[in-house]
């Protein structure tokens, strides 16, 4: 591993001031950027270790729930007003990594993770997110894990998170923070889709740091689940995960919200399943309508047709534990 400076600043303003330089990068809890740095994908100079910062809150706001970009993904996941008001959120981190590692992950880190395409994390492999111009060893590749939506021919990788599947179903705010202030992101716009450029995950700017994040308050605490598909059943990533939420009022559905992981280059929500929900009786031909809408479009690989049926069951079967039905 290539020798790094690291500094420890204990105000904003000097962690601002830090990732302006060419070469710096934040580490929180470390858990995804120390394995990079070790196997030579990523080589900073400088680590800025943000961990003196007070961003680790978790509280309630009149209208919904802020969460501090520090708050560990395991306290957030335990924490009493999350598990009251948003219960998604709290599935979808345990659904996430092991105890051990929710421990240490932060969550601002679990926005900024990388993809987990092993042709990202080989650098013999050529890949353009790593290196752009080199290629995609994914597209003619092993690709059982990539993407059915909104891929390109640059990079058809898939955003490994669980944690961020569920704030985009939440509408949540992603709120950052730079040298012209801050700035407050809708979380479905904050991922972005790799086009000619999969080098760039998300639009956080350069010299931008993720101070916390907001979920509105909503009536889906009763009737959510988050269902993840997954070759092991701990400690794996996602094939196809979906996170479901319900406003229910007397077995007619009156607001629904759905994204799902493991499917593209960003959660991917799926407002026009969404739609379709409204007005609807809970039933599992409503939920298999919907799942049909939501696979419009879906482009598979070599190796990941089966995501084109296990994506749409899973959507369902989300629904159905959503919803109560099972
Ligand atoms: C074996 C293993 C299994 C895993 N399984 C899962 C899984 O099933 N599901 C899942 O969702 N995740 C999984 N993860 C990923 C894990 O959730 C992430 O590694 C973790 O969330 C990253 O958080 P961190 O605080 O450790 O980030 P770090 O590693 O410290 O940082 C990650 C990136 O975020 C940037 N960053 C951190 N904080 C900020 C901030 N506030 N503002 C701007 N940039 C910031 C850093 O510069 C870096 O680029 C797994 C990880 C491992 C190692």
């Amino acid at each position: 591993m290539k020798q790094f400076q690291y500094m420890r600043p204990s105000t904003q303003q000097a962690v601002l001031e830090a990732i302006n330089k060419p070469g710096t990068k934040i580490i929180a809890g470390g858990t995804n950027l120390v394995d990079l740095m070790k196997r030579g994908v990523t080589a900073p100079d400088k680590l800025v270790d943000i961990n003196h910062l007070p961003l680790k809150s978790i509280a309630a706001t009149k209208t919904g729930l802020h969460i501090g970009a520090l708050a560990l993904n395991s306290t957030v996941s335990e924490n009493s007003l999350v598990m009251q008001k948003q219960p998604l959120l709290s599935m979808a981190l345990k659904a996430g990594a092991s105890p051990q590692l929710r421990n240490m992950a932060t969550v601002g880190g679990n926005m900024m993770q990388r993809t987990r395409c092993t042709y990202f994390y080989d650098i013999t492999m050529p890949c353009n997110k790593r290196e752009p111009g080199s290629g995609c060893g994914a597209l003619e590749g092993y690709n059982r894990m990539h993407s059915i939506f909104g891929a390109s021919p640059q990079c058809i990788a898939v955003h490994p998170s669980d944690m961020c599947v569920s704030l985009a179903a939440l509408d949540a705010v992603v709120i950052v923070s730079g040298h012209k202030g801050e700035r407050r992101i809708p979380f479905t716009e904050f991922h972005r889709l790799p086009g000619d450029h999969p080098e760039m995950d998300n639009h956080l700017a350069k010299d931008e740091l993720i101070t916390g994040v907001e979920i509105p308050d909503n009536n889906f605490a009763k009737n959510s689940y988050y269902l993840k598909v997954r070759d092991r059943q701990s400690y794996a990533f996602a094939l196809v995960s979906v996170a479901a939420a319900l406003d229910i009022d007397n077995g007619t559905i009156k607001q629904a919200r759905l994204a799902m992981g493991g499917v593209a280059h960003k959660p991917w929500r799926l407002i026009d399943a969404e739609k379709a929900l409204i007005g609807k009786s809970v039933s599992e031909e409503s939920f298999k309508q919907a799942a049909e809408i939501a696979m419009q479009g879906a482009k598979a690989y070599e190796y990941n047709s089966f995501k084109l049926k296990l994506a749409p069951a899973t959507i369902t079967e989300a629904l159905k534990h959503a919803s109560g039905l099972v």
